[in-house]
């Protein structure tokens, strides 16, 4: 019989006890713990996060969480939200529905990525407070940090200096996300917090290569090209920036322990530590896909910000760590894609 607070880790990094709490430092011994009779809404579980939330809580033993379907309910719909919120009267909410895409989609229509993120978390975070929900995570993005922030960049970075122009819509609204989370501990006493993960991938990623991120762009880039025989694979800018690319299972596990043991209204980083450069993303993807012809490099496209990496002290000191390596992670992606998407 053990329990967490012992330090009894899995090898994924963070689990459920086995046995009844032991007391002291232990992650169930507070008013804000989390059990598994809790009602959680998660917001957005369809989508890349959301499906991996969902996944965790369900294999953490989890039996009464509530979702909607964007069929069922449109989270943009202030009146919608409410009465559902008034209906289903959630414990814990997870936000992760928003409006996500790479640095195309967010380039060329930051109209939509400010608005729709402003209507689906105002009406979340509002409704929640409402409706007495006990604790909200709130999940914003590394973008929020300033294009030259400090590297690695810890939390105290935000709204230190201009952010990167490619995403800055998307990225102020996240930041609106933040500061309504915080005036709503501040003034009202709620417990609503907010994590920033880094660039995440994994299953139930957008594929499509005008509107995904880089990770599921290359991979499926690769797979064609290889399919197909091609000589080269065109990548975006010039190889040079450097991101952190954590698999979306780990960021899950991360947001499970933030429930049970986070309780702050400052924000918090969920990352891997290391980060890699386009170039280098882009030679793994091809090993681990089996594409043996070259790199072409489209510097027509931008670049983005030059480096994103997180510092992740705050994160680790709580006792996280990631448990999927980047090249395992592609590789398991790698396979759900061929199965989902071909
Ligand atoms: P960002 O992290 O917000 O910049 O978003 P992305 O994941 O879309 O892009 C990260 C970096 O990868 C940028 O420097 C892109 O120019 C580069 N990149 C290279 N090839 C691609 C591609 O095919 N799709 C995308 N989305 N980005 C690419």
């Amino acid at each position: 019989m053990r329990c967490v607070c012992a330090a009894d880790f899995c090898s994924l990094s963070f689990q459920r006890p086995v046995a009844p709490i032991c007391g002291k430092d232990c992650l169930f011994d507070g008013v804000n713990a989390v059990n598994k009779s809790n009602k959680i809404f998660v917001a957005g579980h369809s989508g890349m996060v959301g499906s991996a939330v969902l996944r965790r809580l369900e294999a953490e033993g989890f039996g009464n969480i509530v979702m909607r379907a964007r069929a069922q309910l449109d989270l943009t719909d202030e009146s919608a939200v409410a009465k559902f919120f008034a209906k289903e009267k959630p414990d814990i909410v997870v936000v992760a529905a928003a409006k996500v895409g790479g640095i195309k989609a967010n380039n060329e229509h930051p109209v939509e990525f400010l608005l729709e993120n402003l209507r689906i978390q105002n009406n979340i975070i509002h409704s929640a407070h409402e409706s007495g929900v006990r604790k909200l995570l709130f999940l914003g993005s590394s973008c929020i940090y300033p294009k030259f922030a400090p590297q690695p960049i810890p939390e105290t970075a935000l709204l230190g200096g201009p952010l990167e122009p490619t995403n800055e819509a998307y990225a102020i609204g996240k930041i609106a996300g933040i500061k309504l989370c915080q005036a709503y501990g501040r003034e009202y006493g709620a417990n609503f917090i907010s994590a920033m993960p880094t660039n995440l991938y994994g299953p139930n990623d957008n594929f499509d290569l005008e509107t995904s991120h880089v990770l599921a762009a290359l991979l499926r880039k690769a797979h064609e090209a290889k399919l197909r025989k091609d000589q080269k694979l065109i990548v975006w800018g010039t190889g040079k920036p450097r991101r952190e690319f954590l698999h979306v299972d780990d960021c899950a596990s991360a947001c499970l322990l933030l429930l049970e043991k986070y309780d702050s209204p400052e924000i918090i980083n969920i990352g891997c530590g290391e980060d890699i450069s386009i170039r280098e993303l882009a030679e793994l993807i091809c090993d681990v896909v089996g594409f043996n012809g070259d790199l072409a490099w489209d510097t027509t496209k931008p670049d983005g910000t030059p480096r994103k990496l997180l510092d992740v002290t705050k994160l680790r000191d709580l006792g996280w760590k990631p448990a999927i390596p980047l090249r395992e992670g592609i590789a398991r992606t790698y396979e759900w894609f061929r199965v989902n998407c071909v």
